[in-house]
């Protein structure tokens, strides 16, 4: 019963928490490799973010360079200026000027253009003029947070008007925290970005009426907002189709195809969106103009990005220049910190996709499906920052080891575990058992002490009131008395020695005797008993001396320790014995050994008890034995006592039934 609560105890205090934790760290375990991933691209992605803003404070710092190059007198003389300028700063391609009234003062279409100036006509003179819209590109999010964010205050805000163009310094980084903090806030939820996708997307008539014009133009004028769906999801000519459109079409014609062109691409999983959604809208260099006072207007011509730089002048003209493309890029680039490291590849990938600076090791790598990626912003439109696996394979390498690590650490944990707890609970049950032996000891001691004291003192009475006066009956009794104080004096030395022997304090004093003589000894005294109580008693020594006397058989022992082995093995032989009441004492010569055999015609002792009958207290539990009186210290002590002199007992079965105890003891040199 106490053994089945442990068990159960066992169990639910060791074995289901540790099953528990082995399945909980397994399915970890199993986690672990999208768990290293999500880790990096958490890591990755901080980066990639820091370098895009790094890179839209680099052009928002060109911006502002060459504003404070440009010095154009009022009046004529601007060449001298521009000449200066272009000198002073390498941004600086072609210089131009824009006059309200009289359109592009420089430079002018004639013979004397170079090569460089003709080409900018070509691609700027109608927007110059006035005569061509642009494509601006705002952030969604940011223009249209306050819709979104639907518990936000609703009111005007004037931060839904930016637009690419850059303000004044304090005006503009006003802006540019409010929108960042805006982007934030909506990077951080895909929800929210997916809304505003979706919003976009299929209520085209509402996005228009929401376009807040610059300059307060009203819906109907040339907006054509458009979706444009990140780089990876769009064709690459989505961007083109969106220009051509802008540009090609009068504006108060301006129609869906953009919108059109972004219904089409394909629908976008949240992740992909990000800050990759820009509203596209068309518009006038004057209307730019009106929003501040000066700024960089990014352009696709022939699906090439190109900059330009304006700036109002104090008497309404607007000057600027078309940067150069080679210097803008090299500065960009230039916010890059190291490209290369071990476990990344960090760029920048421009409007085609292709990377401004070559990550050492990486060339000919796809940039189309970088590991994270974010854009720079309106004023780099789908210029981003990528950041690849330097490789991949060592990222599952790493996972792959990491769950590795966990699998041995679940099974070292399950094994020290259940191990440990076998090896307690084991002990627990041990430490029960013998407490159990030792209870049941100390009845059978008391019992057994009881027994012989009961029937002496009846003797002793029967004797002293002279109640039996035939001689033989009292002989009979004073055989008897005798026999129970042997049983008492052999009980009591049983129990001492054992505490003896318990606490390793038992002395022996060994001397060479013959063993021999022992036995001899130990059985003529208790032969008389014996025969009384119906035994036959015989005894075999080794061979005889030519003399006729027996050979010696000399041992190293304690002859006292010797006879309480030999009593308690025929007392043994004695209480288990059965109908046949023979008992035989052999001596016998080993090679290096002497042997003495007690053998009886007993109950015998069943195979599978034959080594548990020597541990301490232990009592062969059956009907046969039980009704035997006994300790369970006998055969204990008898093995110490052996063991301890070099030798051994042990039992053996005996043909033809019963039982045959062995002692064996190292023979004592000569
Ligand atoms: P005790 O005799 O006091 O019970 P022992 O240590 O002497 O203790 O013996 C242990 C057990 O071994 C006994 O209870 C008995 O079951 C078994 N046993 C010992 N000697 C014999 C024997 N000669 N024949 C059969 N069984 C024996």
């Amino acid at each position: 019963m106490r053994a089945r609560s442990l068990g159960i105890v066992f169990v639910a205090a060791v074995i289901v928490p540790s099953i528990l934790l082995a399945v909980l760290s397994i399915r970890a375990a199993g986690r672990e490799e999208a768990f290293v991933e999500k880790q990096l691209a958490t890591t990755l992605l901080a980066e990639v973010t820091h370098v895009a803003d790094l890179a839209a404070a680099e052009a928002a710092q060109v911006a502002e360079e060459l504003r404070a190059g440009l010095d154009v007198p009022a009046g004529g003389g601007y060449e001298k200026a521009f000449a200066q300028w272009k000198q002073g700063q390498p941004l600086v391609e072609v210089p131009f000027l824009i006059s309200p009234r009289l359109g592009v003062l420089s430079p002018r279409a004639s013979a004397d253009l170079g090569p460089e100036e003709r080409l900018f006509i070509q691609e700027n003179g109608d927007f110059l003029s006035n005569l061509t819209p642009t494509s601006v590109f705002e952030n969604i999010a940011v223009k249209y947070k306050d819709q979104i964010l639907a518990e936000a205050p609703k009111g005007e805000d004037d931060s839904t008007k930016d637009s690419s163009a850059l303000r004044r310094p304090a005006e503009a980084e006003q802006k540019k925290s409010a929108d960042r903090a805006a982007i934030d806030a909506f990077a951080q939820s895909e929800a929210i970005q997916a809304k505003v996708y979706e919003q976009a997307r299929e209520k085209g008539d509402v996005l228009n009426r929401r376009v807040v014009t610059p300059g307060g133009a009203s819906a109907a004028a040339p907006e054509e907002p458009a979706v444009l769906p990140a780089r990876q999801a769009a064709p690459a000519d989505t961007m083109q189709e969106a220009e051509a459109s802008a540009g090609g079409a009068a504006p108060a014609d301006a129609a869906p195809p953009a919108a059109g062109a972004a219904t089409n691409a394909a629908p976008l999983k949240p992740s992909q969106q990000q800050q990759s959604q820009f509203v596209v809208t068309s518009q006038l260099l004057s209307q730019i103009a009106a929003q501040g006072e000066y700024g960089i207007i990014p352009r696709f011509v022939d699906s090439r990005l190109t900059f330009l730089f304006w700036e109002k002048q104090a008497d309404g003209r607007i000057a600027g220049c078309g940067i150069s493309e080679r210097v803008f890029r090299g500065r960009i680039a230039a916010v890059l910190p190291a490209t290369y490291t071990p476990a990344r590849l960090l760029t920048i990938l421009d409007e085609t996709g292709a990377p401004v600076v070559v990550p050492p090791g990486s060339e000919g790598r796809d940039w189309r499906r970088p590991f994270v990626s974010r854009e720079v912003g309106e004023s780099l439109p789908r210029w981003e920052v990528a950041a690849s696996l330097t490789s991949p394979e060592a990222v599952a390498a790493r996972a792959r080891a990491s769950t590795l690590t966990l699998w041995v650490l679940v099974v070292i944990l399950f094994i020290s575990v259940a191990g440990g707890g076998t090896m307690v609970l084991s002990s627990v049950y041990a430490e029960v058992r013998l407490a159990q032996k030792k209870a049941t000891f100390v009845a059978n001691v008391s019992h057994e002490l009881k027994t012989p004291l009961t029937s002496i003192s009846l003797f002793v009475e029967m004797l002293r009131q002279k109640r039996q006066t035939d001689p033989a009956k009292q002989e009979q009794y004073f055989s008897l008395m005798s026999s129970e104080t042997e049983r008492l004096t052999r009980l009591i030395n049983n129990v001492l020695s054992f505490s003896s022997l318990e606490k390793g304090k038992k002395v022996y004093a060994k001397k060479t005797v013959d063993m021999g003589s022992v036995v001899r000894e130990t059985v003529e005294s208790q032969r008389v008993g014996l025969e009384s109580r119906g035994f036959s008693v015989s005894l075999r020594a080794p061979a005889q001396t030519p003399e006729g006397t027996p050979a010696p058989a000399l041992v190293e022992a304690d002859p006292e320790a010797l006879k309480q082995v030999l009593l308690n093995l025929l007392s043994n032989a004695e209480k288990y014995s059965g109908a046949v009441k023979e008992i035989e004492v052999e001596i016998a010569r080993e090679p290096g050994a002497v042997v003495v055999h007690v053998r009886d015609r007993g109950i015998g002792v069943a195979e599978k008890n034959r080594q548990r009958i020597f541990r301490e207290f232990y009592r062969v539990d059956d009907s046969l034995t039980s009704r035997v009186q006994g300790t369970g210290l006998g055969l204990t002590i008898a093995r110490r006592i052996a063991r301890d002199h070099g030798g051994e007992v042990s039992h053996r079965p005996r043909e033809g039934g019963g039982s045959d105890f062995v002692l064996s003891l190292p023979e004592a040199k000569r």
